[in-house]
């Protein structure tokens, strides 16, 4: 297991398209196993290939009980629409509402190579549609007005000089600390509580 660094606003890969995966390999479920750990020392509960700086169609989520990889996940319905404030671990101490579909169904391809449908709703369907926005180079600010967009893009202005290599590195010499023992963040903010993704 390896911790990755997970890159932040302003790398190109954010806004690249990713590439199918036709094959999962051990490697690539390396990867997922990587990006799940990598995800929990972040406090987040989604993470997308992109945000370790890899190319390939996946994402692993976390919510509660429920635990996914997703190989080329597609939205295959939606319905209803919701609002939900959001972070991204990529964009660290941000935050903006965004709309969203109240449900969706996915179809990918698990760690088994298997087909998978998934329909979920709240956390787990926000955080899905936030994923799979990555894996299109696609972000949750690309959703706000012009205003809010402008607002948030301000905040991040301030919060993008502890990243001057794009990336973030957690642990000793790094750029976010490790969560110690006590699963509490060190300096972590009120904000950091929410789930990020
Ligand atoms: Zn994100």
């Amino acid at each position: 297991m390896a911790l990755l660094p997970i890159t932040v606003l302003g790398a190109p890969i954010l806004r690249e398209e990713t590439v199918p995966v036709e094959v999962v390999t051990d490697e690539l479920r390396q990867l997922a196993a990587d990006m799940f750990e990598t995800m929990k020392v972040a406090d987040g509960v989604g993470l997308a290939a992109p945000q370790v700086g890899r190319r390939e169609r996946l994402c692993v989520v976390e919510v509660d009980e429920v635990r996914l990889t997703l190989f080329n996940p597609e939205i295959v319905a939606r319905e209803g629409r919701i609002k939900w404030e959001e972070g991204c671990l990529s964009i660290p101490n941000t935050f903006g509402t965004v709309d969203r579909s109240e449900r969706v169904t996915v179809r990918a391809i698990n760690e088994h190579g298997a087909p998978v449908e998934v329909t979920a709703d709240g956390l787990l369907g926000v955080c899905l549609q936030h994923e799979i926005d990555h894996l299109h180079g696609k972000l949750f600010i690309d959703h706000l007005s012009f205003l809010k967009r402008r607002s948030v893009l301000a905040t991040w202005d301030k919060e993008k000089e502890r990243y001057p290599k794009l990336v973030r590195i957690f642990g000793p010499g790094g750029t976010d600390p490790l969560p110690s023992a006590d699963g509490e963040t060190e300096g972590a903010t009120e904000s950091a509580a929410k789930p990020l993704t």
